[in-house]
């Protein structure tokens, strides 16, 4: 916040103002210059479009794993169903966070939302692996 200085002159130049007033340079915004490689990287593999086709991936993979477990009747089935769903909410838990974190254009509450519902997903994924292996070994 506050004014700027102008780079030729070292005048004190208004924030939003294109022109010194004092000698009539052009102003250069640093902040448009510099930015990180990393950040911008981060933000191409978490931009909006990718993030919606990756959760949608994600979604699929959770519906065919429940597909899958209602039509299989022995084990493997059910492990294979357990895997696919597995992974369908580790890949959209991942894309939420990841997009929550990089689309700083986005509404503040819901990249908070975005966050909390990913860190959810996984941590669900996590705890229930060996809880469902558990389970599954009750028919061997
Ligand atoms: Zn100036």
């Amino acid at each position: 916040m506050g004014e700027d200085k102008c780079s030729k002159c070292g005048a004190d130049i208004p924030t939003d103002s294109k022109f010194c007033l004092n000698c009539g340079a052009k102003v250069v915004k640093e902040t448009q210059q510099v930015k990180e490689p990393m950040h911008q990287v981060f933000r191409f593999v978490f931009s909006k479009n990718l993030i919606i086709a990756a959760i949608l991936f994600g979604l699929l993979f959770i519906w065919l794993g429940i597909i899958i477990s209602t039509f299989s009747t022995d084990l493997t089935g059910f492990r294979a169903a357990q895997t696919i769903n597995s992974l369908g909410f580790f890949v959209t838990g991942v894309f939420l966070i990841g997009g929550g974190i990089a689309n700083d254009g986005m509404e503040k509450y819901i990249r908070l939302g975005m966050i909390v519902i990913g860190v959810y997903m996984i941590t669900m994924v996590l705890s229930l692996s060996p809880l469902v292996s558990s389970f599954g070994s009750l028919y061997t």
